[in-house]
C-alpha cells in the first residue's frame, strides 16, 4: 500500500455475463454500499453491453463502474468499435486499456494503448493501463525491461495520480492459477514508481498500481499488503460477487 493512496480492487468480466449476471452487480453495491470493502474503492467492469443497465443499478451508490477497452478516436466510421465518450455516456467512470489480452489478441501496440489511454482522458474517464510481461520474457531475465518500455511507451504524457491507474499483470500470470511472488511483485511495482516518479516527477507520484494475475481469496492477504501495491486487478474471481468480496475484505 502506498500511504494517502485509496486502494482499488477492480473486476475484470473480460467476455462474460448476459443480464442475468447484473445481480452480481447489484451485490458488489451493497457490499460497498455497506463499507465492505474498508477504505478501499471497489470497481467491476462488465462487458460493454451491461454498462447503461448497470449504470443505473448502481446510481447513486460506492460502487464504481468501468468498461474493458475503448476506441482511440473520438468518433466516426469504425464500425463496431466504442469510443471513450460512448462508454462515459453510457455510465463508465474508468476504462481498461492495453490488456494483455488486447494486446496479443488485437496486436495492440504501446502507441495505440497510449491513444486510447488519451482518448479517455479526453472524455472523462480514468484509464487503466495494462502492462506485463510474458513467460518467454521472463525467462530471457527481460520482465523489467519490458515492463517499463510498456510503460513508457503506453502512459498519455498528461497522466496525473488523479487521472491515471497503472496495473501490472504478468501475462504468465492471467487466468492460470499462478501468482508472481510476493518479493517478485514487490520489487516489480517499486521498479514502476521509481520509473513514474522520473517521467513525471511528483504529479505521478500517487499513481495507484494494482497487481493482477490470479488474484484469488486464498493469496490477496500476501499481495495487497504490500509496498507499491494499491490495489488488484481482478477476472475470474471477480465474476461472482462473493468471491470479489472476500479479497477486497482484505482492506477491512
Ligand atoms: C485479468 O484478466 O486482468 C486477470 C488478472 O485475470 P485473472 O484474475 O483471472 O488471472
Amino acid at each position: 500500500m502506498t500511504p494517502g493512496v485509496r486502494p482499488l480492487v477492480a473486476g475484470n468480466w473480460k467476455m462474460n455475463g448476459l443480464a442475468g449476471s447484473l445481480a452480481e452487480i447489484d451485490a458488489m453495491r451493497r457490499a460497498a454500499d455497506a463499507g465492505e470493502s474498508g477504505p478501499a474503492e471497489l470497481l467491476v467492469c462488465p462487458p460493454a453491453t451491461l454498462i447503461a443497465q448497470a449504470a443505473w443499478r448502481i446510481k447513486g451508490g460506492e460502487l464504481s463502474l468501468g468498461a474493458q477497452d475503448c476506441a482511440p478516436e473520438p468518433s466516426g466510421a469504425f464500425t463496431g468499435d466504442i469510443s471513450a465518450a460512448m462508454l462515459k455516456d453510457a455510465g463508465a467512470a474508468y476504462v481498461i486499456v492495453g490488456h494483455s489480452e488486447r494486446r496479443a489478441l488485437h496486436h495492440e501496440t504501446d502507441g495505440l494503448v497510449r491513444a486510447k489511454a488519451e482518448a479517455a482522458l479526453k472524455a472523462g474517464l480514468t484509464p487503466i493501463v495494462c502492462v506485463g510481461e510474458t513467460q518467454a520474457e521472463r525467462e530471457a531475465g527481460q520482465q523489467a525491461v519490458v515492463v517499463l518500455r510498456q510503460l513508457r511507451g503506453s502512459l498519455p504524457a498528461e497522466a496525473t495520480s488523479e487521472t491515471v491507474v497503472v496495473a501490472y499483470e504478468p501475462v504468465w500470470a492471467i487466468g492460470t492459477g499462478l501468482t508472481a511472488t510476493p518479493k517478485d511483485i514487490a520489487a516489480v511495482h517499486n521498479g514502476i514508481r521509481a520509473l513514474l516518479v522520473d517521467m513525471y516527477g511528483a504529479r505521478c507520484g500517487k499513481i495507484r498500481l494494482l497487481y493482477g494475475g490470479s488474484v484469488k481469496p486464498g493469496n490477496c492477504s500476501e499481495i495487497l499488503p504490500l509496498d507499491n501495491v494499491d490495489g488488484a486487478l481482478i477476472g475470474g474471481a471477480s465474476l461472482k460477487a462473493t468471491e470479489f468480496l472476500a479479497i477486497a475484505a482484505a482492506y477491512r
